[in-house]
Formats: structure tokens, C-alpha cells, sequence
């Protein structure tokens, strides 16, 4: 019988993950050792037994076999932090395809060489009346509009956290060092975590909650002491008081002994969602956004790993937070695309969170105004406990939404990016010295055609997704791999305006400062926004009303809160439709549409919104405008189950990158046989699997690497686990190293 070695990591937490140590697997445990199991093994000189984990099992012998050492023992599964991580990087592993060692390195924090941090606070100095003086001297000077700023939140705290003040109050380093030499603050360090944030006021004001949140409350924690752990998706608008039931949950589960995560989309984690927590936790709240450095980020997980911290808040990654017993999970904005992770494993945060809640016996609460698909699905299955706010506890009205529809603008005559209702409505608020928004969805605008007479869109005739325009002057399908010359006329009327959607957000500046002369601009879009704290600069010299006009891509719609802004306008509402038009479109048509048009009418000023659009009758663009999420998903749950798209059924996207476009496309064309093979005739429905392509990938190059891809679909995820553990086996027998492959479940975008 042949041999069989494993690779074993000794001691997960301190050992680079990178450098495995082999051993042998005696016939003993060769039937019974697994990936991710706990062994012991003999280690270093004096062969001291040593406990480590199993991260990989081959044939093949990576050096001399005379020396290699073999398996002592395996270890029971225990109930430490480290055995929780491992069981979750196993649960990933198989669930998203990676290596071991790649699933291990997502979940577990980077050692970094012990360097004693330091903690800074600023601290006020002075006493309130000679701070409000200060503030009264800063206010009236144009140029001190960041020191007043900190001033003014000095006066309702005395405490705040360094890095809360610079990174997310957006008070640079020499505004804070101008306020230390007058005397009204202190900066103090300490190597120990003190309470970050200390109130003035020390009582913090609760709100009673509503009855509808009150319900929540009592229903969660009927069931949580009941015994019963389940997953609750609150659906409630900006404003509806989630915030509110979530902190409240938490305290109650922290009081109960266990822990916290609280997941929010990076962009959404401004200083004043902060704050509140900050109130309310004090020094047993702790945040993990990627401002920190890798050694501040295994600080928090070392804390959390002690016992000092009871929640977390960050964006994804925050999940992996070593706590020792989690009770609650919340994830708000659950239907935000930044959860799905970029980099290999491509996994998704909700449905990692609902196995950590498993692996620790918690629970999940979901939140979203506009919740994805899959969420509200499963809600609608009963899979999920649905509740539901719908009033806005910041009062504040719905504002009324005009749809224009652009291809009656252009036989009207006006060729202006901006329809006549927006100008005359963009007028009106310059005149009333009121705030506007104007919101343009670029995501891949050129690289779709569509008429502007009729709002005709190239499409594969295959597959219902939008053909994309390339430099060699076809369009291509980047699912199937068809493609057609580029058209010089439309095939519907034969009008020559047939083009892709070549406005930016540039652009639209500049035609707004030609229409209305002297006009107050800020643009936010990847361009303005490339350096650190630029993103945070733009939206509070907006909020200090230091423009009239805010123009940008879709960061603009989510995160901060204006009370100003009266007017929102959307230049061109089915690009989002059309340009990225993968089986999502729709949705995140929606979801952007809607988080635009609530943009205004958040004050006591009434709103108004203008959506500019070629397809006006699209059900995405209507639902959107009447604010109707029941309709919407009533329209797209009907599309997904008739296309065979999630959350109705399951896909696979199978990425191949290679140096070589030749090698690439062959491999993908060799695995996507392998697959098609598999497909057997007298299946069950549900286990049935369908290829699509190979194809191009939409972004065929990158830094000279080819992409190519194909698509499996199947009603079953399990069955697409098992597609891709075929590919994984077979992948395994592939020699040339500039080969990559990558896999992506239920993908977020057309790849
Ligand atoms: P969401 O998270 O849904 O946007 P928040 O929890 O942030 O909503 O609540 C919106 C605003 O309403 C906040 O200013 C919050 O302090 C306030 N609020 C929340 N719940 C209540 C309540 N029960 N009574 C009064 N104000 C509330
Ligand atoms: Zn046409
Ligand atoms: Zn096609």
C-alpha cells in the first residue's frame, strides 16, 4: 500500500502558516485523519510531542523519507478558540474552494512581532464655557471649520479615542497639535486600553422603544432564553431605529455572558454609528476597520481573545474575531456587495456568519432597508424569522419621485444630459440656497450599446445579458462567448444614435457649472477619492454645506446622512441595468435607486427626486420609485426562478488565469468538459448541472494575466461542491505553474 504523508501546522497561532512539516500517516490513522484534525507529533531536536493541525494529505514524499517522522496521536476535538477557527476554515474550505492553508489564513488573525502599542485619547483641558468661548471664536472664521468641529465634540465628550477623531471626524494631526498648545485639549498615551469615550453627560438618554421594536426585542429574547438560536432579517427603512434593536440585543446577550460581532460595510462605519457605540459599550466595545495596521488588528483579536472586549464592530473580516463564546451576530446592510470577499476563498460573509453562529451556538440578526434576494427568500421560506420596521423615528417624509424618460427628452429636442424637469427642479434649489445630489451609476458605462431613440440594448441572442463593446471592434458575450460586428445603426428603428454611455461624473460637473454659473461643486467619485481620508473629507465639507451641489458614483447614495439635501437627480438610471447586466442587475438597480431617492427629504424639508431613464417601464426603475420592495421581489423572484439564477438555484463561475491566452482557454475548455461529463440524462431536476462557455472573462486581462471562465448551474449547492471538488482532483494533475484557478459560488458580478 502506498504511502501517505500529511502536512501539519504546529500550533496555528504562532507558526507561519507557509511552512507546513511533514510527517508520515501511520496505517493506524490512515483511514481516520482528515484535514483540519487536531495530531500530535514529535517536534524540534529533543522530539517533543507536540500538538498541531492537519492542513494537507498527499502521496508524494517532499523530502528524504528515511527522516521523516511519523503521527504520534490524534488529539479530540476540543472546545478552544483555535479548534472553532479550524472547524470554520474547514466549513470554508469546502464551501468556497480554496487550499487549507488559504482558508486558514482568512480566518486567523497574523502574528505580528510583539510591539507594545501605544493608546491615545484626546482628552479635554479646559472647562466647558471656556470651550464653548473657543468654538464661538472658531465659528466665526471661514478657515477653521475642522477645529470647530472638534471643538464642538469636545464640549458633548470628554473623551475620544485618537483615532476615531483623525480618521473619522477628519481632524488632521496639526489642527489637534494647534488645539494642545492653547491649552484646550491633552493627547494622553497609555500602553493599556482605557475607556475610550467618557460622556459629559454621563447618563446616556435611552430611547423606550417603539412597540414594533419592542417586539423584536421580546421575541428574540423569548427565544434566545428558550434555548433556540435562530437567524432574524429586520426589513426597515434609513431611520426606522435597527441601530436601536441591535445595540439593545446585544446588551442583553452581553449581559448573558456571551459575545458580540457587529458586521457593517466599511463605508458605512462613520464616526457618529461609532459613537454611539462607544456610548453605550464603552471600553468593552472595540472597531476593526482596515485603517488599522496588521499589528493593530491582532492587538484587537488578542483582546477579544482575553476576555477585555464583549463586541466588535468592522466590515467582513471582522467575523473572525477569536472570541471565546459569540452569542449574537448582527450584520446590518446584509445585502451590501462588499460582503462577498474579493480574494480566494470568495466567500460570503452572510452565510459564514450563520456557520459561526452554529460552530458557537449563537444567533444572527440580519438588517436592510432593500435585503437581498437571498435574504428575503429564505425569510419567506420560514428559513429566516421576518420583522419589519416601517416608520421613520427621525420623522421626515418619503420624498415624491418624478421618472423622465430620456428618449422623449431627445425628440423633444434636448440633448443635455439633464432633463427639463431636473433643471428646472436644479434651478428651484440653487434659488432657495437648498442642497442637491446628482447620482450616476458608472459600473463598466462605455462598454455597453443601446439606442437613444428607442432604448434598444445590444444583447446576446443566447443568453439575456448585454453585449460588451471591445477595442477590436466587436461586441462580445461574456458567457457564452458569442460575438457580432459592432452595428452602425440600431436593428429596432434605425436610428444612428447608437452608443455607449460615455458621461462621467466629470463630465456632468462640467455642464452643470456651464448651465448654472457660480454654482458650488464637490465631486466624490474613484478619481477624488483615491487617497485615505478623501472619501470622509468630501461628504463633511458637504455637510457643512461648504457646496450646493454633491455629484458622484454610488458611494454618494450610501453611509452619511444630509438634512439639507432636498434634491436628488439620477442621470442615467438603467446604466446599472444594462452595463453590468448579469443576472443581479435588477437588484442592484434597485437597491441603488432606492438608497438615491431616500437620499432626499431626510430633514424637515420636504424631498424631491428625478430619475432619468430609457426604460421607464422596467420594473427595477418603478418599484424603486414607489418605494415598493414587496413588488420588486414579487418581479425578480419570478425572473430568478424562471433563469435558473440564485437564490432559486445555485452557480458556479469557474475562473482560469494564465500568462498565455492559448493555455488559458484550454484548460478552461478541458475542465468545462469534465464538468459536461458529469451531466447524466436520468438525474433528479434539483441534482441536474448546466455549463455555460468557456468564455473571455469581462475583464479579460489584468496586469497581462488571461482570464477565462465558465459557468455551472445546478438547483443544488451541494451538487456544485461536488463540481468542484472533481476540479479541484483534476487541477491537481495540471504541471504548469502559470496556470491559476479560481472559483466563485453565486457569484456577485459577471466575471
Ligand atoms: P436605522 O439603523 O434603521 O437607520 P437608527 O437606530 O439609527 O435607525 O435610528 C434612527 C434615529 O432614530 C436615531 O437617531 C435614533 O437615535 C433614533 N431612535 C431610534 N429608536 C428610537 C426610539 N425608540 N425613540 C426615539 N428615537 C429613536
Ligand atoms: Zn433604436
Ligand atoms: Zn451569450
Amino acid at each position: 500500500m502506498k504511502e501517505r504523508y500529511a502536512d501539519i501546522i504546529v500550533d496555528i497561532t504562532h507558526e507561519k502558516l507557509d511552512r507546513p512539516f511533514q510527517y508520515r500517516i501511520p496505517e493506524k490513522f490512515r483511514d481516520v485523519l482528515e484535514i483540519g484534525m487536531r495530531v500530535l507529533v514529535p517536534f524540534g531536536n529533543g522530539n517533543k510531542l507536540t500538538e498541531g493541525y492537519c492542513v494537507g494529505i498527499s502521496e508524494t514524499c517532499s523530502f528524504d523519507p528515511t527522516r521523516m517522522k511519523d503521527i504520534q496521536g490524534l488529539v479530540q476535538k476540543g472546545v478552544s478558540v483555535e479548534d472553532k477557527l479550524m472547524e470554520l476554515a474547514k466549513w470554508i474550505r469546502r464551501n468556497y474552494g480554496s487550499t487549507m492553508i488559504q482558508a486558514l489564513k482568512t480566518v486567523l488573525p497574523v502574528k505580528q512581532t510583539a510591539k507594545q502599542l501605544e493608546h491615545r485619547t484626546i482628552c479635554a483641558a479646559m472647562t466647558r464655557e471656556e470651550l464653548i468661548s473657543l468654538l464661538g471664536e472658531a465659528e466665526r472664521k471661514k478657515n477653521q471649520v475642522a477645529r470647530a468641529r472638534l471643538l464642538r465634540e469636545m464640549i458633548s465628550q470628554e473623551r475620544i479615542p485618537y483615532e476615531l477623531v483623525t480618521s473619522k471626524l477628519n481632524v488632521s494631526a496639526s489642527t489637534i497639535n494647534s488645539l494642545v498648545k492653547t491649552g484646550a485639549i491633552r493627547v494622553e498615551s497609555s500602553p493599556d486600553y482605557r475607556n475610550p469615550v467618557k460622556l459629559t453627560d454621563r447618563e446616556e438618554k435611552r430611547a423606550v422603544l417603539s412597540p414594533e421594536q419592542e417586539k423584536i426585542v421580546r421575541d428574540f429574547l423569548r427565544d434566545y432564553d428558550g434555548g433556540i438560536r435562530a437567524c432574524y432579517l429586520i426589513h426597515g427603512i434609513t431611520g426606522s431605529g435597527k441601530t436601536e434593536v441591535y445595540m439593545r440585543l446585544i446588551e442583553e446577550v452581553v449581559n448573558r455572558g456571551k459575545q458580540a460581532i457587529v458586521l457593517i460595510p466599511e463605508i458605512a462605519l462613520t464616526y457618529q454609528t461609532l459613537l454611539r457605540f462607544y456610548r453605550r459599550f464603552g471600553d468593552r466595545v472595540s472597531v476593526m476597520n482596515s485603517t488599522l495596521s496588521p499589528g493593530e488588528k491582532y492587538d484587537q483579536c488578542e483582546r477579544a481573545r482575553r476576555g477585555e472586549i464583549d463586541v466588535i464592530i468592522g466590515p467582513r473580516s471582522a467575523l473572525f474575531t477569536p472570541f471565546p463564546n459569540i452569542g449574537i451576530i448582527v450584520m446590518d446592510e446584509e445585502h451590501e456587495s462588499s460582503y462577498k470577499s474579493e480574494g480566494t476563498p470568495k466567500y460570503h460573509a452572510r452565510e459564514t456568519a450563520l456557520e459561526v453562529a452554529r460552530i458557537h451556538g449563537a444567533s444572527v440578526v440580519l438588517g436592510s432597508a432593500t435585503p437581498s434576494l437571498e435574504a428575503y427568500f429564505r425569510a419567506k421560506q420560514g428559513d429566516y424569522k421576518l420583522f419589519r420596521l416601517d416608520r421613520r423615528l427621525t420623522g421626515g417624509s418619503l420624498p415624491t419621485v418624478h421618472v423622465v424618460d430620456l428618449r422623449e427628452e431627445l425628440s423633444a429636442g434636448n440633448r443635455s444630459i439633464f432633463s427639463r424637469k431636473l433643471q428646472e427642479l436644479l434651478a428651484d434649489r440653487l434659488n432657495k440656497g437648498q442642497q442637491s445630489m446628482l447620482f450616476l451609476n458608472r459600473r463598466g458605462y462605455a462598454s455597453f450599446l443601446s439606442c437613444r431613440s428607442c432604448g434598444h440594448v445590444m444583447k446576446c441572442p443566447h443568453c439575456d445579458v448585454s453585449l460588451s463593446e471591445h477595442t477590436d471592434g466587436r461586441l462580445w458575450c461574456h458567457y457564452c462567448g458569442y460575438f457580432e460586428p459592432k452595428p452602425t445603426k440600431c436593428p429596432e428603428c434605425g436610428s444612428k444614435y447608437i452608443l455607449g454611455f460615455k458621461a462621467g461624473t466629470q463630465q456632468i460637473e462640467e455642464k452643470l457649472k456651464e448651465m448654472f454659473p457660480g454654482v458650488r461643486t464637490l465631486r466624490m467619485d474613484g478619481d477624488t477619492t483615491r487617497t485615505k481620508d478623501s472619501y470622509e473629507k468630501i461628504l463633511t465639507a458637504f455637510a457643512n454645506e461648504e457646496a450646493d451641489v454633491l455629484i458622484g458614483t454610488q458611494m454618494i447614495v450610501k453611509g452619511h446622512d444630509f438634512p439639507k439635501v432636498t434634491l436628488v437627480g439620477v442621470i442615467a438610471a438603467d446604466l446599472s441595468l444594462s452595463a453590468a447586466s448579469d443576472y443581479r442587475a435588477g437588484e442592484r438597480t434597485f437597491q441603488l435607486l432606492t438608497q438615491a431617492v431616500g437620499r432626499a427629504g431626510r430633514g424637515i424639508l420636504p424631498g424631491e427626486a428625478v430619475i432619468q431613464t430609457y426604460q421607464p417601464e422596467h420594473y427595477a426603475i418603478q418599484c424603486a420609485a414607489a418605494q415598493d420592495y414587496e413588488s420588486f421581489y414579487e418581479e425578480e423572484i419570478l425572473y430568478r426562478d424562471l433563469g435558473g439564477y440564485p437564490p432559486c438555484a445555485h452557480m458556479l463561475a469557474v475562473q482560469v488565469f494564465s500568462r498565455e491566452e492559448e493555455a488559458g482557454l484550454s484548460l478552461a475548455k478541458r475542465l468545462a468538459d469534465v464538468v459536461k461529463s458529469l451531466e447524466q440524462g436520468d438525474m433528479a431536476s434539483a441534482q441536474r448541472i448546466t455549463v455555460l462557455g468557456p468564455a473571455k472573462a469581462s475583464v479579460g486581462k489584468v496586469n497581462d494575466i488571461f482570464r477565462h471562465v465558465f459557468y455551472v448551474k445546478a438547483g443544488e449547492y451541494e451538487r456544485l461542491i461536488d463540481v468542484k471538488d472533481v476540479l479541484e482532483e483534476r487541477w491537481k494533475q495540471e504541471t504548469d505553474k502559470n496556470l491559476m484557478l479560481q472559483f466563485d459560488f453565486d457569484p456577485m458580478n459577471l466575471l
